[in-house]
């Protein structure tokens, strides 16, 4: 039988697995953790979105209602970590204002809208980009809605999967359409991919000590290949 695209995302995936284990993100403990986060994380690493984090949990902050009522300067003193505060601050707020008044600061509300639906008012929200809007829909509402981020393009490019270049809607359809239609799947390759750009595909591939170099004869990496 032919190997598809399909068999080949997968066996990637399993070999990342097998490399790293499962990454159990989003390393949130409420969905509307995971929301804050998404906003936090925008152009940032998620060890300075995460301090943001902590700091508004630690104030007592991290509640819909409280947020979308401060004060942006009351916020963004808290977000510090997170670089561009001022604008997160903003962004937070109004946020949290649209789920309170929309779906009652109840993340099942908010997941029971259609997947379209949802990512166009998200989309509407100053500041929220694909990224964010689709990390919201997976890693908050569980929504089969697979995240793309510059790692996934680097390395897909890299590996020959994708071209270089490739657009955030061209790399997403193409793991839409090569992929089951999976949100626990969605979670962990994202997660799997961030991984392995942070650690070993970085803008100086570690290739040696890379898990996906060659996972099995024909599918291996078009850059690592020996
Ligand atoms: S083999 Fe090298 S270039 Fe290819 S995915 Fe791995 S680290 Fe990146």
């Amino acid at each position: 039988m032919a190997v598809t695209l399909t068999d080949d995302l997968n066996l990637i995936y399993d070999a990342l697995f097998a490399a790293f284990g499962h990454q159990h993100w989003w390393p949130a403990r409420t969905p509307f953790e995971a929301m804050i986060g998404a906003i936090l994380a925008q152009n940032v690493s998620w060890t300075n979105a995460a301090r943001a984090v902590r700091n508004l949990e630690d104030a007592g902050m991290l509640d819909p209602h409280l947020l979308a009522a401060a004060d942006t300067a009351a916020i963004a003193c808290l977000i510090v970590p997170s670089r561009y505060y001022n604008q997160k601050a903003e962004r937070i707020r109004e946020f949290s204002a649209v789920y309170v008044a929309e779906f009652g600061a109840d993340p099942a509300a908010m997941a029971a809208v259609e997947t379209g639906e949802l990512r166009e008012r998200l989309l509407a929200l100053r500041g929220f980009g694909k990224e964010t809007a689709d990390t919201i829909l997976l890693y908050a509402c569980e929504k089969p809605v697979f995240v793309v981020d510059a790692y996934t393009r680097r390395i897909f490019s890299r590996y020959g999967l994708l071209p270089e270049g490739a657009s955030y809607d061209q790399t997403q359809q193409f793991f839409a359409e090569n992929l089951e239609s999976d949100a626990e799947l969605f979670n962990d390759y994202h997660a799997q991919i961030v991984r392995l750009g942070s650690t070993i595909c970085k803008k100086s591939p570690l290739c040696d000590r890379c898990p996906i170099r060659e996972v099995r004869g024909p599918l291996r990496c078009a850059v690592g290949r020996t």
